[in-house]
């Protein structure tokens, strides 16, 4: 019988226990399991894997903990724009966007991008005025304010105006101590199709229009029934730099190595190669699940048919 299998992540990073007090080390349970169940579901009542991630990436996205959706980290310009993806490993259909403000759940409009644009990516204000047409909820500035991710902005937002260098500084000193937060979700559904999703706020006090690697499609997401689904995170860059989640899909492609072997391969040797911290969660088509990391940590839930069932924060 197929494996149905679903894992989520909410992000990589520096996450340490000693930083965490219970009631929010709790909280970030109780908003993994929940996005786990609602997507796991959605396979249990034979939902496709495409629609098992979405339910799981809207719940996350509604979560202000995590950097998608509600909880988006600021930008220079004190804003949220928000990137996502999704791609779905047995068509290889693509659905993208990134800068997009306002949209409560980017991932329904990359989804809408997938299914009904003849496009792959699209940006920005035209993303939007596509949200609009499509009828995706919209919401208020106000909704996507929240007191945690201004105080991180604000702590770097004022150093930023003395020089360049400094600017720089205060970015790698921010990558190395706070999270990134970012949500993914893969999935392998009954018929043995697997898809993979990410949504982001992107990087706090980021600038100059940045894209990170969770929108790209083989950088921060991509599936592939005849190899694996993955979703990235980490620090972006190098992660665009690796072709990270595609390498993964290549590995398994062109040289045989296992789903785990692949991701151990790309996490801890080629993007640590290059400082590249992160982590990132498949699937394949026989229901397999991974999970790695290179930092701290990694927010990470996930559950199979096959009697894997994972919860858990630290290495
Ligand atoms: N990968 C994301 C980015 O660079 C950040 C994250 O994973 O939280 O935009």
């Amino acid at each position: 019988m197929q494996t149905i299998t679903l894992a989520v992540h909410g992000g990589a990073g520096t996450i340490l226990k000693e930083d965490m007090t219970p009631e929010l080390e709790q909280a970030y349970y109780d908003g993994l399991n929940e996005a786990l169940n609602a997507g796991y579901a959605v396979l249990e009542e034979g939902g496709s894997a495409v629609n098992a991630i979405k339910a799981a990436i809207v719940i996350l996205e509604d979560n202000v903990l995590f950097n998608a959706g509600r909880g988006s980290v600021f930008t220079k310009k004190g804003l949220q724009e928000m990137d996502a993806a999704v791609m779905d490993g047995s068509t290889l259909n693509a659905g993208a966007v990134t800068g997009v403000r306002n949209v409560r759940n980017p991932i329904e409009l990359a989804m809408e991008v997938m299914r009904n644009s003849n496009h792959v990516f699209l940006s920005g204000k035209g993303a939007t005025d596509f949200a609009i047409k499509q009828g995706i909820k919209l919401e208020p500035d106000e909704y996507f304010f929240s007191q945690f991710r201004y105080d991180q902005w604000k702590a770097i937002r004022d150093s930023d105006t003395y020089s360049l260098d400094h600017t720089h500084q205060q970015l790698e000193e921010l990558m190395k101590d706070k999270k990134f937060g970012t949500v993914g979700a893969v999935a392998c559904d009954g018929d043995g199709n697997i898809a993979a999703a990410t949504s982001t706020g992107g990087m706090t006090n980021k600038k100059y229009g940045r894209i990170g690697d969770s929108p790209v499609i083989g950088c921060g997401t991509y599936a592939n029934n005849n190899t694996c689904a993955i979703s990235c995170t980490g620090h972006g860059e190098m992660f665009i730099r690796s072709v990270a989640a595609y390498d993964v899909s290549c590995l398994m492609q062109y040289k045989g190595l296992s789903l785990q072997e692949a991701m151990n391969t790309v996490v801890n040797e080629k993007l640590m190669s290059i400082g590249g911290e992160g982590g990132m969660i498949g699937v394949d088509a026989n229901g397999n699940a991974a999970m790695v990391f290179n930092s701290a940590g990694m927010y990470r839930a996930g559950r199979s048919s096959n009697g894997w069932n994972e919860l858990s924060i630290y290495k």
